[in-house]
């Protein structure tokens, strides 16, 4: 039942020897809430990997089961199909919640259900959390600095968010959560961590979620234009999914509660990000310019100094390196479904 830390003496000792009880930790329980999704599926292989129990809780908006299918057989691994509108019982250490569709295409899908979602949804994870004493995760995000006069964005930034647009259901959302979280830690000493998670992308991204990653390597896997909205002048920093996921493992075993900004501050604009594709994946991909959507934010970069100096934490992966890693992935998955419609 013990696993070791990173520092002590390794695990598998020869013989029936066991770890000393003083330098092993105990083995964790961690909920992870949308754990069947892009971000929460790299969390939990590396959670597990870790050595500790790990219970997803997924309703399958977004999510799929080809996500975590290879913890399938693990004894440590519990997936429940269960939507966090509704409340849970359960007893764990630390609680990840990361349930909310977070591309634009699905959040405004339904934004009532996005609003239930990000309000009931992060109730019911922090009235968990207060019941049973564990220690509890928001992933929010940079969309809470909504179409930002302030740049880069620090979190002392209060943001530019309209409360009525068709935006609103995510980023007035995610600030509601944040003060939800604020709120249970002051209010009834929950132990809360919150991220504000700018763009990422990298392999098990939905296909056609509208992102603009997604989008511009399907297209260019599929020789079709890359669409560009707007004038492509507008700017957002990506950030590779294995960078994330070891930045809200050093928020969640940190003492700070935060909010800190999780992002690359590497910044591209679209066009410029059409161009890096086109380089990696086919250079004779051509540019269709489309109209954009409405409140779409100008520029997006985070200023990470809070994180590098209190977690320790920066992103060790550009651009130009991730880009590459999520390709094959791609591709595979549109053989498949290539081949599933019989071409
Ligand atoms: P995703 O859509 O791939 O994953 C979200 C998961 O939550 C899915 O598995 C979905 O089925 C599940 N879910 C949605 N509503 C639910 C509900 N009511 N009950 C139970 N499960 C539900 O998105 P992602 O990119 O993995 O994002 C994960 C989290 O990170 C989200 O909270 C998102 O807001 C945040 N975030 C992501 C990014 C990004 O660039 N990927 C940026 C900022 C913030
Ligand atoms: N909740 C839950 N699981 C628990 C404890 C609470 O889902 O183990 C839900 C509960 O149903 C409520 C929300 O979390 O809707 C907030 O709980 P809290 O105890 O803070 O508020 P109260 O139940 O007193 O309104
Ligand atoms: N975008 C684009 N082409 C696409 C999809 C998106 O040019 O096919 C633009 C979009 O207008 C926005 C930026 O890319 O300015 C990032 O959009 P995304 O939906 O990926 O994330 P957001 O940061 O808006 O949540």
């Amino acid at each position: 039942d013990q696993v070791s830390t990173a520092t002590a003496i390794p695990r598998v000792v020869h013989g029936y020897g066991r770890v000393p009880a003083s330098v092993a930790r105990r083995r964790l329980r961690i909920v992870v809430t949308g754990g069947a999704g892009f971000v929460g599926s790299h969390l939990v292989d590396k959670l597990i990997a870790r050595g500790d129990d790990v219970i997803v809780i997924d309703n399958f908006f977004t999510g799929r089961k080809e996500n975590v299918v290879h913890h399938f057989r693990n004894p440590r691994f519990e997936l429940i199909r269960h939507d966090v509108v509704e409340p849970i019982l359960l007893e764990v250490d630390q609680i990840y919640h990361l349930a909310c569709p977070a591309s634009p295409v699905h959040y405004k899908y339904n934004p009532i259900k996005t609003i239930k979602t990000n309000v009931m949804g992060t109730l019911n994870m922090l009235g968990l959390a207060k019941r049973i004493g564990a220690r509890f995760l928001l992933t929010s995000t940079s969309e809470v600095y909504g179409d930002p006069l302030e740049h880069p964005q620090k979190e002392t930034y209060w943001g530019n968010v309209n409360p009525i647009g068709v935006r609103s259901c995510y980023d007035e959302g995610k600030r509601t959560a944040e003060t939800l979280a604020m709120d249970y830690h002051r209010g009834a000493e929950v132990e809360v961590r919150i991220a504000r998670i700018f763009n990422t992308y990298g392999p098990r991204m939905c296909l056609d979620d509208g992102r603009v990653v997604s989008n511009f390597v399907a297209q260019a896997i599929r020789k079709q234009p890359l669409t560009v909205y707007g004038d492509g002048k507008q700017t957002r920093s990506f950030q590779y999914v294995s960078d994330l996921v070891d930045g809200l493992v050093a928020l969640m075993e940190g003492e700070h509660v935060g909010p800190f900004n999780l992002g690359n501050p590497g910044e591209f604009t679209m066009l410029e990000l059409a161009e890096v594709v086109k380089e990696t994946i086919d250079p004779s991909a051509t540019i269709e310019f489309k109209p954009n959507t409405a409140d779409d934010p100008h520029k997006r970069k985070p200023d990470i100094g809070r994180a590098k100096e209190l977690l320790n934490w920066e992103p060790k992966i550009s651009l130009r390196e991730g880009l590459p890693r999520m390709v094959s992935d791609f591709r595979n998955r549109i053989l498949n479904e290539d081949e599933a419609k019989g071409f």
